[in-house]
C-alpha cells in the first residue's frame, strides 16, 4: 500500500459508506495499519490510499506493539461534541510538514467495527484529535484546509514544494 502524497487529487474524492464487512475490509484495514506503522504516523484514512471507502485507522501511540491502542472506524459520525483547542498535526499526505489546527476537544463517535457492529467511542485531547483529523479525510478535506490565515502563510512554501514535486512525478 502507498500513501497518497498532496496534491494528488484522489485524497479529494473523499470515501463511500461501507455496505459489506468482510474478510477483504479486515484486509484493508490489517494492511492499512501496517501502512501506518510503515510510514511511522498514528492515522491513516482509506481515501489516503486510494480506497473510496469510510475506513479509517490509527493508534495515538503510533506504536506497533501498543496493539491496546488500535483502532478501527467504519462509517464513523460525530454526535457530541465540546470545546475547541488548538493542537499541532502532521498528515502522512504532508511528508516533513506540521501545522497547528483548531479542533473539538471532546468528541463522541458512532462507527461500525469490522463485523458491522455499531459501536460508540468517547474520545478527548491527542485521540480526539486524529479522529477529527482522519475522519476529514473520509470526506476529502485536508488539514491544510483548515489553518488560519497565519499558519496558511507560514507552511506556503512547503505546500508549493509538495506542489513542485508533484508535477516533477506526474
Ligand atoms: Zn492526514
Amino acid at each position: 500500500m502507498e500513501v497518497l502524497v498532496y496534491p494528488d487529487p484522489v485524497l479529494r474524492r473523499g470515501g463511500k459508506p461501507i455496505a459489506t464487512f468482510d474478510a477483504d475490509l479486515r484486509k484493508t484495514a490489517e494492511q492499512m495499519m501496517a501502512a501506518m506503522y510503515e510510514e511511522v504516523g498514528c492515522g491513516l484514512a482509506a481515501p489516503q490510499v486510494g480506497i473510496e471507502l469510510k475506513l479509517l485507522v490509527l493508534n495515538p501511540s503510533g506504536d506497533r506493539n501498543d496493539t491496546d491502542g488500535e483502532k478501527v472506524l467504519c462509517n464513523p459520525k460525530i454526535t457530541k461534541k465540546k470545546g475547541r483547542e488548538f493542537g499541532e498535526e502532521g498528515c502522512l499526505s504532508f511528508p516533513g510538514m506540521h501545522a497547528e489546527v483548531e479542533r473539538w476537544i471532546e468528541i463522541t463517535v458512532e462507527y461500525q467495527d469490522l463485523a458491522g457492529q455499531p459501536q460508540k467511542l468517547a474520545a478527548d485531547g491527542f485521540l480526539a484529535r486524529v479522529i477529527q483529523h482522519e475522519m476529514d479525510h473520509l470526506d476529502g478535506v485536508l488539514y491544510v484546509d483548515r489553518l488560519t490565515a497565519s499558519e496558511k502563510l507560514r507552511v506556503k512554501a512547503q505546500l508549493q514544494e509538495l506542489e513542485a514535486e508533484f508535477r516533477a512525478r506526474a
